[in-house]
């Protein structure tokens, strides 16, 4: 078994759809690795069993758990609940090396490449370049490093109240210290922001290795017509609409038929 995994989280029964279809384009393109998703107790157990069939590892966290002591000093921060969750990531400790992707990325080739990348890798904001994008991340599971992150972020809180803002306060060379550290932008690619430099998005499209619906509008939210199965894409996303698409045949051919 590999020592290496992918990994993201689900608090709900919504975004667990984005984690099944993220899964599933991870063995489309050929993973060697181990799939592993975070969930917290606010998921079906029907969700939890549709998940297990495509992650090797289905990981409840908690939220606000008081039996632990790190989650104890985080009472007194509520806010940084959700935040926190993510930071559960770095407990997985039965894996050497991970690459963290949000339930609404989508895998659009083999990136197994990524592992060979240290902790903190990851790719610019598209709106603030000198800050990574925490939706796609590679990260050394460590019960040591999560102690540190869990208290810097009682100590300091987050600039942007989650988890992008905690992860660039800690990382904080990030922008400047080793260039390796960068992942080229097509280990994530924002779906709804490329429009602001449309050129480039139509010219390297093909390159594009992860796709990130960040923002609002989640392709699970976008409305399908199940007879032609076709997205009904809003115009003003009309240069991502084929990939809207890809995430809904994903989910009509892998999805759909084992959630009934
Ligand atoms: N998430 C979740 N439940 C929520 C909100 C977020 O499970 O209610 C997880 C999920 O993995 C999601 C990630 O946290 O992809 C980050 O949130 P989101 O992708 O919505 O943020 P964005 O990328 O739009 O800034
Ligand atoms: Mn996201």
């Amino acid at each position: 078994m590999s020592k290496f995994a992918w990994v993201t989280l689900t608090t709900n029964d919504t975004y667990s759809l984005g984690a099944l279809v993220l899964a599933h384009s991870l063995r489309r393109a050929g993973t060697a690795h181990q799939l592993a998703v975070l969930v917290t107790p606010s998921v079906s157990e029907a969700m939890r069993n549709k998940l297990k069939d495509v992650y090797n590892v289905v990981q409840e966290v908690n939220v606000l758990d008081s039996q632990d002591a790190a989650n104890l000093a985080l009472l007194s921060r509520p806010e940084l609940g959700v935040t926190f969750t993510k930071l559960h990531c770095w407990r997985l400790v039965q894996f050497e090396k991970c690459v963290f992707l949000d339930a609404d990325t989508l895998v659009l080739q083999n990136c197994d490449e990524l592992f060979e990348r240290e902790e903190l890798s990851a790719a610019p904001d598209v709106s603030w370049p000198d800050c990574f994008n925490s939706g796609v991340f590679v990260f050394r599971p460590s019960v040591d490093t999560f102690g540190k992150i869990t208290e810097f972020a009682v100590q300091h809180g987050s600039f942007d109240g989650g988890d992008q803002g905690l992860l660039n306060q800690y990382f904080a060379d990030w922008a400047t210290a080793d260039i390796k550290k960068h992942l080229p932008f097509v280990y994530n690619v924002t779906a709804y922001a490329s429009y602001c430099y449309l050129p480039a998005f139509k010219q390297f499209r093909d390159n594009i290795k992860i796709l990130h619906f960040a923002g609002k509008l989640k392709p699970w939210l976008i409305q399908f017509n199940s007879e032609t199965k076709s997205a009904s894409t809003p115009s003003e996303y009309a240069h991502a609409h084929d990939l809207i698409q890809l995430w809904w045949n994903i989910f009509c051919d892998n999805v759909h038929e084992r959630l009934t």
